[in-house]
């Protein structure tokens, strides 16, 4: 099987930030598989912005050595392909808030091209930026902004956020990256749901007992404690990747697979979320083992409350889901770097099979990482003779396995994400209602934490969690998928 490409239409893409390490981890390695793949044209330009002199030379210089680290195999990154590659790019030293550099960019910029800006750049610079777009007349009627979080710290400041862009652009314009939305498996969840008759029927509360959704990490916040410790894992990941993957997984069918038919429904479903109750959270903080420190020891502040890991159980108040609880959790120095939707189906009515024991529901999992797949687990008989034993078995669809060479094709978040800015769909992209919606709810739970003034719950590094995260699900009869990497 051959993986069909599109190619997009020529295009400026600016990058402000573009010396960062966002652009050069992310950004440009997957720009440079675009074009490997024949989807980005060799007409295309990419402007590079960012603060300090650098020549266009030793800009490219140093996005071949991003490109040597970040595309290791020799084989995916062929010699002319590469310098080919290297002659897209263009760098500008401008200053976000200052006046150097505007004038120079402006120059570069084709007319009658699709124009797109991409901030890679802190969040406080995202207005100033817009504004100046605006202002300097660069930005074009067509023109589109690209932003990613943290998109705010909170309703209000999420609020201004968006203020400020809407000064300068329109809702149609600005495509607010959250790359989980731009997984393969994220859309195949989509896909499985919308496509295929067999699920929608059993996708509700008469069925499905609850679901689970887990993004473990193994890592600590080492090297970006600041950061972190202003955030915790509430803001950091439930209000954004946590909350698409709930609301993909929970939402009605749009009616069509357009970008505000699928938001709409997505809104609702963050809408129809229940405020949660303070004993329904739990939060943790990760201890020292014998080699690595503590949380406390990888921030500033000793005596931090912010929480490392945090675990929900989450009630949609609506016709599809009431009764089914959602059940999210993620964390930090876990023992495996996992990320998960399970939906734990409802066990048979009535086992007409005497093995009590191997009674269990149906699960679907989504895996996101690692192996991106999708498994049904199914109870069949035990083959062989010996009477009705019967036993779990997965119906795997592990991409890898399935598509073969085309696995290989499948192209990261990112390459998705860019090019559909490039071809103006705005599909995987959060509205800013959708933002605003996520933000209200957590704002409400990180309150009733900040009210209640406990220390989060100590955790173990390389384990599953707090006990009390265990608790939580307990206290329903029922219990946490394993985090197996
Ligand atoms: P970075 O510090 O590595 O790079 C920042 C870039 O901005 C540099 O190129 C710098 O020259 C430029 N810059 C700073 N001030 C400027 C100014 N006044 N005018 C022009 N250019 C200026 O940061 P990063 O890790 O690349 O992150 C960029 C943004 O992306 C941040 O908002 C971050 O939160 C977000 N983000 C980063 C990652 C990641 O993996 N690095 C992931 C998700 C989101």
């Amino acid at each position: 099987m051959v993986a069909r490409t599109i190619p997009v239409d020529a295009f400026d893409l600016v990058i402000f930030g573009g010396t960062g390490d966002l652009a050069r981890r992310k950004i440009l390695p997957s720009l440079f598989r675009r074009m490997r793949a024949g989807q980005m044209p060799a007409t295309a330009r990419v402007i590079a912005c960012a603060r300090g002199k650098m020549t266009r030379k030793a800009f490219q210089q140093m996005i071949r050595e991003a490109l040597l680290e970040f595309i290791p195999r020799p084989e995916d990154r062929p010699d002319d392909l590469l310098a080919q590659f290297l002659e897209v790019l263009d760098f500008v030293a401008l200053d976000a808030t200052g006046e150097a550099g505007w004038a120079e960019l402006g120059e570069k910029l084709r007319p009658d091209t699709v124009r797109a800006f991409y901030l890679s750049v802190g969040p406080a610079l995202f207005g100033p930026i817009a504004h100046r777009l605006h202002e300097t007349g660069l930005a074009t009627a067509d023109s589109r902004i690209v932003v990613e979080k943290p998109l705010g710290h909170d309703l209000p400041s999420a609020r201004e956020l968006n203020r400020q862009l809407s000064e300068s652009f329109s809702e149609h314009q600005i495509y607010r990256i959250d790359h989980y939305l731009g997984k393969e498996t994220v859309q195949n969840l989509m896909a499985l749901r919308f496509a295929n008759a067999l699920f929608e029927p059993l996708w509700n509360a008469q069925h499905i007992d609850h679901v689970q959704i887990t993004v473990s990490e193994k890592i600590g916040v080492e090297g970006r404690g600041g950061y972190y410790d202003k955030s915790g894992a509430m803001r950091d990941m439930v209000q954004n990747h946590i909350m698409q993957l709930l609301c993909l997984t929970a939402m009605e069918p749009p009616a069509r697979f357009e970008p505000d038919a699928v938001r709409d429904e997505k809104l609702k479903v963050i809408r129809a979320l229940d405020p949660v109750p303070i004993g329904d959270t739990v939060r943790g903080q990760y201890r020292a083992n014998g080699t690595t420190g503590s949380y406390l020891d990888h921030v500033e502040n000793p005596d931090s409350r912010t929480e490392s890991y945090v675990a929900l159980k989450v009630q949609i108040s609506n016709w599809r889901w009431a009764g089914t609880p959602f059940y999210l959790r993620t964390g930090k120095k876990l023992r495996a770097r996992l990320s998960e939707i399970a939906v734990m189906f409802k066990e048979v009515p009535h086992s007409i099979f005497p093995e009590v024991s191997q009674r269990r529901g149906n699960a679907l999992i989504i895996r996101l990482q690692p192996d991106e797949g999708i498994t049904l687990r199914m109870t069949i008989k035990d083959p062989g003779p010996g009477g009705m034993r019967l036993r779990e078995v997965p119906l795997d669809m592990t991409f890898a396995d399935a598509l073969g060479d085309m696995a290989e094709e499948v192209p990261d978040a990112y390459e998705r994400l860019v090019m559909d800015v490039i071809r103006g769909n705005q599909t995987l992209f959060m509205r800013g209602d959708e933002v605003e919606a996520a933000w209200a709810w957590t704002d409400a739970i990180i309150a009733s934490w900040e009210d209640d003034r406990a220390r989060p719950e100590p955790y173990d590094t390389g384990g599953s969690g707090p006990e009390e995260a265990l608790a939580l699900m307990h206290r329903d009869g029922r219990r946490w998928r394993e985090i197996e990497g």
